[in-house]
């Protein structure tokens, strides 16, 4: 699938240090050391309801540190999904008498028109699950005929033959030190793990499966549902995880550096495609697994039922600077879980405008320290606030600043906030 298209990074003189990253499964900040290349997977969006704050946080988050390992001198491999077809975007196309085709193109369209106005890199690969069907399909297959899949019957109005994992066979499958087990990824109890599987879109109560956290790999042909040709597993669509394990390790090495998506992401997406890939390959998908925090609406949690969702594109029409939106996003650390004010995105205003001002004072020397203060704070995690702090100070000082401008020291500010946080001054 088509990408969008990503504004010019400047090149920056120096380098970033080495980059530290909170790796969730490990439960503890680790040191990225994967040489000169590294290698990306963030999740996509399902397309409706796009783009509200908290994806534009999680794709500005995982920009970062895209920015953090090329200003590293690093070659990344980016490739994102786009899950376009799935239970909540049909019952949406329902809901609204639209085609689910023209509501996924739609958003999709919407999605990568917000994601090119906030400077978000496009991926290498912007890959949607329907084209990855005839990838997913002797993936499926395969767990099937190594014993980590099963059919399940038709019962209570449910048809004959979906294929779902079976976490407990193959957490036993290897006794490797890094075989994936359930856990390995989101390092909660089983209880927790039921409570969650409920409310993200598993079914821990449909009956004849072998254990109530076993994931769907296949689900097969319903009356009024699009479906696919599916080889031995007849006509039918794939599961959510098992369309991103495949398709991370179609793009990209196995294993890759960092999967990225939202902390609603850790389990059940996550931890179960950490276990499909380790089923398929033999190796983990990836080294490392990162989250972004949840962004509410002023102390709310965000969401379509409650009406509350602030829009990317909505701001955007409303004539709102998009750079803005960035750096009022850049106000809070992507671990975080924060909401959307309209205090907060004032002060983003007031202080694009006072980095913009600053400029015309921008003292002899100034620049090379800023883009160091910055780097460190990057490079710590991606501390994105500690980065906006060291530009504002900057700018407090130049603009008090009584000598002459430096026209390289301008230049270099510019080109730093722009490489690294992505915010054209
Ligand atoms: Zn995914």
């Amino acid at each position: 699938m088509k990408s969008w298209t990503s504004r010019p990074v400047p090149g920056l003189p120096g380098t970033m240090p080495s980059i530290r990253l909170f790796d969730t499964a490990a439960g503890r900040e680790i040191e990225l050391d994967e040489g000169a290349e590294a290698s990306m997977y963030v999740c996509g969006i399902t397309p409706y309801d796009a783009t509200h704050m908290g994806h534009a946080a999680s794709y500005v988050a995982f920009d970062l540190l895209n920015r953090a390992w090329r200003d590293a001198g690093k070659h990344v491999s980016y490739v994102q999904n786009v899950t376009d077809v799935d239970d909540p975007l049909l019952e949406r196309a329902t809901a609204t008498g639209v085609d689910w085709r023209d509501l996924a193109a739609s958003q999709i369209e919407l999605f990568q028109t917000d994601m090119e106005a906030l400077n978000v890199l496009a991926p290498d690969r912007y890959v949607g699950a329907v084209e990855s069907i005839e990838l997913i399909v002797p993936e499926v297959e395969r767990l099937l005929a190594m014993g980590l899949a099963y059919r399940v019957a038709g019962s209570g109005g449910e048809p004959d033959g979906d294929v779902y994992y079976d976490v407990e066979a193959a957490g036993k499958q290897s006794v490797a030190p890094d075989a994936w087990t359930l856990g390995s990824v989101s390092g909660l109890s089983e209880s927790e793990m039921l409570e969650l599987f409920a409310e993200r879109g598993g079914d821990p109560g449909r009956a004849g499966k072998h254990q109530a956290l076993d994931p769907l790999l296949w689900r097969v042909e319903r009356p009024g549902e699009p479906s696919w040709p599916g080889g031995s597993l007849g006509a039918g669509r794939p599961g959510w995880h098992i369309e991103c394990t495949v398709i991370a390790q179609r793009y990209l090495p196995a294993p890759f550096t960092v999967q990225g998506g939202g902390s609603d992401l850790i389990f059940p997406h996550h931890e179960m495609g950490a276990g499909h890939a380790h089923s398929l390959a033999g190796v983990p998908l990836a080294h490392h697994y990162a989250h972004a925090g949840m962004v509410g609406l002023d102390g709310e949690k965000m969401s379509k039922s409650k009406g509350n969702l602030v829009l990317v594109s909505k701001l955007r029409a409303a004539g709102e600077e998009p750079a803005a939106i960035r750096l009022a996003i850049l106000a809070h650390h992507y671990r975080s879980d924060w909401s959307w004010t309209e205090e907060g995105f004032a002060a983003a205003k007031r202080d694009l405008e006072g980095w913009r001002r600053a400029l015309d004072h921008a003292p002899h020397g100034s620049a090379a320290p800023l883009l160091a203060a910055m780097r460190a704070a990057l490079a710590e995690d991606l501390n994105a606030p500690a980065a906006v702090a060291a530009v504002s100070r900057w700018a407090r000082e130049a603009t008090d600043d009584a000598g002459p401008a430096s026209a390289a020291d301008r230049a270099l500010v510019v080109d730093a906030v722009d490489a690294l946080l992505g915010i054209r001054l």
